[in-house]
């Protein structure tokens, strides 16, 4: 039994906007880099990306799979000596159902997990025969969320399903444009099958304290990465078995389970409200006061997820249920390295000194959350040991996102 990191939402480079090289060994490499110890594969319900995961892969413990070595070959050369071990995937999808219940028109992302390929053979049989899974990593099903919980759960008894980053307004299950006012509306006869929340980027768990319905889920937290580079910007704490099994009795239970890795929910690009056209970025209090609309165009603004949240609160701001689970915010290290080197996170001098960093302290989520502050100086970057301090006790500023706009953490006293 060990503690490890797990990020268990992805995308594969069958999916639209993501970057080519996110197969399966760049997927692995990174992960090592981040200091994951399981990953979501991502698309299975792609007929092509599941024949790699097929051909690519072997089973490593009870319900999750690793690179068979000719797969992996010398990707490991990408990975610093202080970051190798070894990376487990989690068979993983998402769907977007779309469909009109009670008369309106629902927009719902659902994360899919399975125990093995042949789990996943039947999935996609049955998806396929209601609606095109072949262009998008992604599929749009024209069908009830309800009715595919069953076929997932026809599929196999422990297959199972998170609702997707569950406040976005426009593709969620709690979503103020496309979703329902809880999870039991949704799922309907099947909600007791539902036992975790993936609150998405834009909320943290506070928020969702607020909403005493949800209560009785795990909260989960996910990069939804498109690619390589932004795994483990959110991630979940497990302490069991590294397998599938173990890993979906510590979900439902939180037995084992130890927490997330967030984001500062304002970095999210739904945090407030707003039109990100018009420049117009407004708190809830502020959208109230003007009914609700933006001041420069004189259109319904859209709500952002703190507004949502309030909605459907029946807890005041800083309410909480008995049993909570610990949550740590952070922010990617490529940013704090931006900030203190003056310096985009896509340039020369960023990626050299993060690649210093890693070699000389160890992974990403092990730097940021695990290595002493007197270890991290050894890193060879001026001020990252202290950046690194300030953000685990939360000296920070925040610049929320909205409609669309991602937010912006700065490390307080510093540009
Ligand atoms: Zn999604
Ligand atoms: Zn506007």
């Amino acid at each position: 039994m060990s503690r490890f990191y797990a990020d268990l939402h992805i995308h594969s480079k069958y999916s639209r906007a993501t970057s080519r090289n996110c197969d399966l060994p760049h997927l692995a490499v990174a992960a090592q880099r981040k200091g994951l110890r399981v990953i979501g594969t991502g698309d299975f319900t792609h007929p092509q990306w599941s024949q790699e995961l097929g051909e690519q892969l072997q089973e490593a413990a009870p319900g999750l799979y690793q690179l068979t070595p000719a797969a992996y070959q010398d990707a490991s050369v990408d990975v610093p000596e202080s970051c190798r071990g070894s990376v487990s995937f989690m068979l993983q999808g998402e769907i977007s159902t779309i469909y009109k219940r009670d008369g309106a028109t629902r927009k719902v992302h659902h994360i899919v997990f399975a125990p093995d390929l042949e789990t996943v053979g039947r999935i996609n049989k049955r998806l396929g025969a209601i609606g095109n899974i072949r262009s998008d990593g992604r599929p749009i099903l024209g069908l009830d969320s309800r009715n595919l919980l069953e076929i997932i759960l026809e599929a196999n008894s422990n297959a199972f399903i998170i609702p997707a980053h569950i406040w976005t307004p426009w593709f969620s299950v709690l979503g103020s444009k496309s979703g329902f006012d809880s999870i039991e509306a949704c799922y309907g006869d099947l909600s007791d099958e539902i036992f975790a929340l993936e609150t998405g980027l834009s909320s943290d768990p506070p928020m969702n304290w607020r909403v005493s319905s949800l209560d009785r889920y795990t909260l989960v937290s996910n990069s939804d990465a498109h690619s390589p580079a932004k795994l483990a910007r959110e991630a979940n704490i497990f302490e069991c078995e590294a397998d599938y099994f173990s890993m979906r009795q510590a979900l439902r239970t939180r037995e084992g389970f130890h927490g997330t890795v967030e984001f500062y929910p304002e970095e999210g690009k739904y945090h407030l409200d707003g039109h990100r056209k018009c420049g117009e970025c407004l708190t809830p209090e502020e959208t109230q006061s003007r009914n609700g609309l933006c001041s420069v165009c004189g259109k319904p603004v859209t709500v952002g997820v703190l507004h949502r949240v309030a909605d459907l609160a029946d807890r005041p701001e800083g309410g909480r249920p008995e049993r909570v689970q610990p949550f740590y915010q952070r922010t990617p290290l490529a940013a704090l390295l931006s900030g203190l080197l003056g310096k985009g996170e896509n340039t020369k001098t960023v990626s050299r000194a993060l690649e210093q960093a890693l070699q000389r302290c160890g992974s990403e989520l092990f730097m940021l959350n695990d290595c002493p502050i007197a270890d991290l100086e050894t890193a060879g970057v001026d001020g990252l040991a202290e950046a690194i301090e300030d953000l685990r006790e939360g000296r920070v500023i925040l610049d929320a996102g909205y409609d669309g706009e991602f937010g912006r953490v700065r490390i307080a006293n510093r540009p």
